[in-house]
């Protein structure tokens, strides 16, 4: 077994025992170093397998939220229903999602959904391929989420109409969220 990075605590989330040297991503290591410490050590979720994982974990201290657990998906899909009691409940800004895609694909409109949708995340994690998507609410951020939503909601309704392929694809609906989010005074990211 792989000795765990220095500093970092080794997470075993069962069937899966991932490292921070797994991170195979093109960030810069400071970017790594915040990832890391968001998950508290743990790696890229899901790498190994053609599935999706996500785990709830307290910003603050980037350990996993007590009785959360690791949720366990397909390969496109992962319900976080059972943590909507643990969402609803927790005070605003306090969380934070860690799930990943195994396609490479941005954020679905779904999550950007949950996001929107309580007040308790603060900041979402995605990594997806080699790449690291990160959505933060800022703490002056616009309450007005239901406009943002819309907003989103449009744009990837025209998506289709832009491009069939999935490269360009991606590239559309990163540079529709960085509009769309700059407005929102929500910080979106992608390494
Ligand atoms: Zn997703």
């Amino acid at each position: 077994m792989r000795q765990p990075r220095k500093g970092y605590e080794n997470r075993d989330f069962g069937v899966l025992n991932v490292s921070a040297e797994d991170l195979t991503i093109d960030a810069s290591d400071e970017v790594k170093r915040r990832f890391l410490v968001a998950c508290n050590g743990c790696s890229l979720i899901g790498r190994r397998e053609k599935r999706e994982y996500a785990v709830l974990i307290d910003s603050a201290t980037g350990k996993t939220v007590k009785n959360s657990g690791l949720k366990k998906g397909t390969e496109n899909t992962v319900s976080l229903t059972e943590w909507i009691p643990l969402l609803k409940q927790s005070r605003e800004l306090t969380l934070s999602i860690i799930h990943n895609h195994p396609n490479g694909a941005p954020f679905s409109l779904g999550d950007i959904k949950e996001f929107l949708k309580y007040p308790s995340i603060k900041s979402m994690w995605l990594p997806s391929g080699k790449r690291l998507y990160y959505l933060e609410k800022q703490d002056d951020s616009v309450l007005a989420y239901d406009a943002i939503l819309k907003k989103v909601q449009l744009a990837a309704r025209n998506i289709g109409k832009t491009t069939d392929n999935k490269q360009n694809r991606i590239e559309v609906v990163h540079l529709i969220y960085k509009e769309v989010f700059k407005h929102g005074k929500i910080r979106y990211e992608r390494w």
